[in-house]
C-alpha cells in the first residue's frame, strides 16, 4: 500500500510533542511541513524556546548539533544525518594544527582568540570555546569579529577562508589564509583556515558579468560564502535572512542575480530573479531529505523506538555552549 506522506507527517505532528524544524535550503516539500523556518542559528534558537520535548531537524549534522548544545534536555532527531561540506573539512585535530601553525611562526596561544563560523562540528565549537572564542554567523560575523579585536588578540577565523576574508575587508583589515601563499601570522590581522562551501564556490565573476550584460541595471546579491572575487563586485552583500530582506525590499520591476543555494533563491520571489551561476547551485547534503525520510522520522517517535538521533557529550556541550553563549551575548 502507498504511504501518503503529507497526510501522515499532519496526523504524526498532531498527535506527538515534536517541532519540524527545517532550513531555508530544503527542498520544497520538506520545507513546507516544517513548523519552523529559518538559518541556522535562528533555528536554534526558536528550538530552545519551544515547548515540544522532540525536535525533528531537516537540515545538516552541525544544526542538529546546535540545538542539542542550547538545549541539551531535548531529544534531536534527523531525518538524514548529511553533512555540511565545509564542515567537514575541519575536525579537532586540524584546529590544533592551525593553533600549532600560529603559535610556530611567533604567536603565543594566550594572544590568539579563535572565531568559528556557526558551520562547524560541535568539537570544534568545544576547541574554541575552551580557548576563550565565540561562534559567529554570516549575519553576525561583523560584529563578533569586531568584538574579538578589542580584545588586542590575533583572529583565527575557521572554518570558512571566504567568509574570514570578506568580513576581514570590509573592515579594513588584513587577512590571509594558511596554506595559501606567504601567510604570516605576524602581519595578518585575522588568520583563516582554508576551509570553504562548495556550493557558493559556484558563483563566479564571469556570472557577475554575464548578467551585468545581460540586464543592464540589474543588481548582484550574493552570501558571504562566496569568493572574495565576486563580493568584492556584487551590489549587496549578506546572510540568508538578510538576502531575503534585501531581495523583498526591492521594487518589483527590479532584476537582481542571487548568489546562494537554489532552493532559497528559487522561492524568493516569482518575477525578476534569477539564480548567479550557470550551474545548478543545490547543496547537495541540504537536498538529501526526503518526504519519506521525514516521516520515517517521526514514525520511529511514535513507534518507541527514534532513529538518528543527536549525541553530544557533556563535555563538549559544556564549552561548544559557552562559545555560542559568548556570541549570543554580543548585540
Ligand atoms: Fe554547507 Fe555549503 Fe551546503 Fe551550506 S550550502 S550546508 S555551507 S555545503
Amino acid at each position: 500500500m502507498r504511504i501518503d506522506y503529507r497526510a501522515e507527517i499532519k496526523r504524526l505532528k498532531e498527535k506527538l510533542d515534536v517541532t519540524v524544524v527545517a532550513h531555508y535550503y530544503q527542498r520544497d516539500e520538506v520545507f513546507e511541513m516544517a513548523d519552523v523556518t529559518g538559518d541556522s542559528l535562528e533555528l536554534a534558537r526558536r528550538c530552545k524556546a519551544d515547548k515540544n520535548p522532540w525536535v525533528v531537524f531537516a537540515g545538516v549534522g552541525f544544526m542538529g548539533q546546535s540545538v542539542k548544545v542550547i538545549a541539551p534536555q531535548k531529544r534531536v532527531l534527523m531525518p538524514k544525518i548529511a553533512c555540511c561540506a565545509m564542515a567537514r573539512m575541519i575536525d579537532g585535530s586540524s584546529f590544533e594544527e592551525s593553533v600549532a601553525y600560529l603559535v610556530k611562526h611567533g604567536i603565543a596561544k594566550e594572544h590568539i582568540l579563535p572565531i568559528t563560523y556557526i558551520n562547524s562540528d560541535a568539537s570544534v565549537k568545544a576547541k574554541v570555546g575552551k580557548m576563550g572564542g565565540m561562534v559567529c554567523t554570516s549575519s553576525n560575523a561583523y560584529k563578533i569579529i569586531e568584538k574579538g579585536l578589542e580584545s588586542g588578540k590575533k583572529i583565527l577565523f575557521v572554518p570558512d577562508r571566504c567568509l574570514g576574508q570578506n568580513f576581514a575587508h570590509s573592515m579594513g583589515l588584513k587577512s590571509c589564509v594558511i596554506g595559501v601563499g606567504e601567510c604570516d601570522p605576524k602581519e595578518a590581522d585575522v588568520i583563516c583556515f582554508n576551509g570553504f562551501c562548495s556550493v557558493h564556490q559556484l558563483f563566479t565573476v564571469e556570472d557577475v558579468a554575464f548578467y551585468r550584460n545581460k540586464y543592464p541595471g540589474i543588481k548582484i546579491a550574493v552570501h558571504p560564502e562566496c569568493d572574495t572575487s565576486v563580493v568584492k563586485i556584487a551590489d549587496f552583500v549578506g546572510s540568508t535572512s538578510q538576502l531575503i530582506t534585501y531581495v523583498n525590499a526591492l521594487d518589483p520591476e527590479q532584476k537582481v542575480a542571487v548568489g546562494t543555494e537554489y532552493n532559497l533563491v528559487h522561492r524568493m520571489r516569482e518575477k525578476n530573479t534569477y539564480v548567479l551561476s550557470s550551474t545548478k547551485p543545490e547543496c547537495p547534503t541540504m537536498n538529501e531529505t526526503t518526504l519519506e525520510d521525514l516521516y520515517v522520522t517521526l514514525k520511529s517517535i511514535e513507534d518507541g523506538n527514534p532513529i538518528n538521533e543527536i549525541v553530544v557529550d557533556p563535555h563538549t556541550i559544556k564549552y561548544a555552549n559557552l562559545a555560542l553563549e559568548r556570541m549570543l551575548a554580543i548585540k
